[in-house]
């Protein structure tokens, strides 16, 4: 047995507890979660039926504790790991699964899918067949995380440059962005780039919020390599600086992994020393709106706007009515995708595969469907409050020529805060462009 070969079974063992195990026993090959799954809808081939990559798992389960299946393997279809079936295990759990856990929720039986593509993850992460792209992500922000203050004189600067910006999009002399403040009520973490910092800080000051803002980003490529060590480093830099500046809670921003991550999975690894809360901000944008925190003017997008439920946000995190509040609050046209909420379709973006440029064909492929269920709409603007959905839906619209502006959350929120001067990008004529509607002065 190979050295990779030892270490790729060595973390199946480890991860061996009640819930992968269940998964791993308990299917009736019944097939139901076919339709389930984005992939086989794009493409129906028994290759993306869930219950088929779980399989690929299972015969190697099977073969490493299943005493016939060693003896007869060919009766049980069991298999020996070797390089070859690890490299096609890798290629399923990256590229053909998403991660959506649509098929989990349609299954009679809840066979969790996902769990056994994190546990295929974990093993190709540990044995190095993991995507490159993601561990050298993930390693940078750990380094970060190290010495922080290589990259703190720059964003600094860049923050200077924004809270110019802000200043000139609201008018208001004193709007600020404030960097690691002690005490502040709030740390809101962002994803890279201003357009995540941005809008938020509008909403923030509009709301007179004691806020601040992190130096780090939410993103996690830990999670999507299911490695809980590197995922913990990375999540720990936010976690200490939190601590550090006695925050009351953090808000992460539009982006499902993130949320998911900070929600469910860092209060367990880091029990004892976290007690703050965790939201997202949509939440908090809909608590500004229904306590009349900031203004927005229910007549100011007047455009045909449709909501996409990142699986991470919807189906995985529960917010399922936060953003149609806010939409109905600031949209006169807002149409529902079908289906929609828990059992919304994924766009093909998710568990990390947008950042995987050699998948690209295949997540095109995939995202077939919410293309299709977004034309049904006939909106104009998708609202995605999760960036790799929206870098999703944006490729989508390129491929499929959808002929659709895709935004996030927080944006069009801003742009119903009728402000001096709008957001990059969100000029009324260019969000509106081509529709027979009023554009609002
Ligand atoms: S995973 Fe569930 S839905 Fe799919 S074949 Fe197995 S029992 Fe049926
Ligand atoms: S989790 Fe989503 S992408 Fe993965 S097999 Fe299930 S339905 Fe398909």
């Amino acid at each position: 047995m190979t050295e990779t070969i030892e270490l790729a079974l060595k973390t199946l063992e480890a991860q061996l507890n009640q819930p992968l195990e269940t998964a791993l026993e308990a299917c009736a090959r019944c097939g139901i979660c076919a339709e389930a799954c984005h992939y086989y809808r794009a493409e129906p081939k028994v290759e993306h039926i869930p219950a088929y990559r779980a399989e690929q798992l299972r015969n190697v389960y099977r073969y490493e504790h299943d005493f016939i299946s060693r003896l007869f393997p060919v009766w049980t279809r069991a298999k020996k790991l070797d390089e070859t079936t690890l490299a096609n295990l890798t290629e399923i759990a990256f590229s053909q699964c998403t991660l959506c856990r649509r098929c989990t929720v349609n299954c009679p039986l809840g066979v969790d899918t996902p769990l056994m593509m994190r546990a295929i993850r974990a093993m190709a992460t540990a044995a190095g067949t993991a995507p490159e792209i993601l561990i050298m992500l993930a390693d940078a922000a750990i380094e970060k995380g190290k010495d922080p203050s290589f990259y703190k004189e720059m964003f600094l600067e860049q923050i200077a440059d924004m809270e110019k910006q802000l200043r000139d999009i609201t008018g208001d002399e004193n709007a600020t962005i404030p960097v690691e403040k002690q005490g502040a009520k709030i740390l809101y973490v962002p994803l890279a780039g201003a357009h995540t910092i941005l809008p938020p800080a509008v909403v923030f000051n509009a709301a007179q919020e004691d806020w601040t803002l992190s130096i780090f980003e939410a993103s996690n490529y830990g999670v999507f390599l299911a490695d809980v060590n590197r995922a913990k480093q990375v999540a720990k830099r936010i976690v200490d600086e939190a601590n550090r500046l006695g925050v009351e809670e953090i808000v992460i921003s539009e982006c499902g992994h993130a949320y998911a991550c900070y929600r469910w999975d860092v209060p367990n690894w880091f029990a004892g020393q976290f007690d703050f809360k965790v939201r997202s901000l949509i939440e908090v944008l809909a608590g500004y709106i229904s306590d009349g925190k900031i203004k927005v003017d229910p007549t100011a997008i007047p455009g045909s706007v449709t909501y996409h439920d990142s699986c991470n946000l919807a189906r995985n995190g529960g917010l399922l009515e936060e953003p149609r509040y806010v939409l109905k609050s600031i949209v006169r046209d807002f149409r529902e995708m079908t289906p929609n909420k828990a059992e919304a379709l994924c766009c093909g973006g998710g568990g990390g595969i947008v950042a995987l440029a050699e998948y690209a064909e295949r997540r095109i492929a995939a995202g077939k469907p919410k293309a299709d269920q977004i034309k049904s709409t006939g909106a104009r603007t998708v609202v995605a409050a999760c960036e790799n959905c929206r870098l999703q839906i944006g490729d989508l619209n390129e491929h499929y020529n959808l002929n659709i502006h895709v935004t996030a959350l927080t944006d069009l929120v801003v742009q119903a805060m009728r402000l001096p001067k709008p957001l990059p990008g969100m000029e009324a004529e260019h969000l509106f462009e081509g529709e027979q509607v009023e554009v609002p002065r």
